[in-house]
């Protein structure tokens, strides 16, 4: 099945100069969407996942169904001001400005196998972020996984030493 198909290039979106992949026709499709959500549960399945973090909001998208299929937790990834309890809290350069996430600072316990779900990765700022937080919290990043890769913007030189699938390469 062709994925590619479903991915809608946008040029100069959110500013100037940005070429955005937009995965909503990707998720309106029932066969594309499950077949996404299926490469992404096969990268994880022998992987001994306790939970999955997925970075607010398009890796809950695709980090949820993926923790059904694997039988395992979500803890999601959020912008500031969205968790309720204690936090941890994290700041990092994005492919345009910067951004800050936070997770629960209890979400992950020590010794805790977490794959990593994302839409799309770009710098890899957003996922390092999110691996310095679990790491933090004595979870093991087992793997890391995304719908999209854009290659060009060598997000994975950031993430050294890290398991890293993309189903889609740009
Ligand atoms: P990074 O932190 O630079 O790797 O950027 C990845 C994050 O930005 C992901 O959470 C994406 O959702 C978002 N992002 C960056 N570029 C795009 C794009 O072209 N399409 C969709 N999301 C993007």
């Amino acid at each position: 099945m062709d994925l590619k198909k479903y991915i809608a290039d946008i040029p100069d979106f959110p500013e100037p100069g940005v070429l955005f992949r937009d995965v909503t026709p990707l998720l309106a499709d029932k066969d594309a969407y499950q077949e996404s959500v299926r490469l992404l549960a096969e990268f994880g399945k022998d992987k001994n996942v306790d939970v999955i973090a997925g970075p607010e909001a398009r890796g809950f998208l695709f980090g949820c169904p993926v923790a059904l299929e694997l039988g395992c937790g979500f803890v999601p990834v959020r912008k500031p001001g969205k968790l309720p309890r204690e936090i941890l809290s994290k700041t990092y350069e994005l492919e345009y400005g910067h951004n800050e996430i936070q997770m629960h600072s209890d979400s992950i316990k020590p010794g805790q196998n977490v794959l990593i779900v994302d839409d799309l990765l770009a710098t890899g700022g957003t996922v390092e972020a999110a691996v310095s937080l679990i790491e933090q919290m004595g979870g093991n990043v087992v793997g890391i996984a995304f719908l999209i890769e854009l290659e060009a913007l060598k997000g994975r030189d950031l993430l050294k030493g890290y398991d890293i699938y993309s189903v889609l390469k740009y």
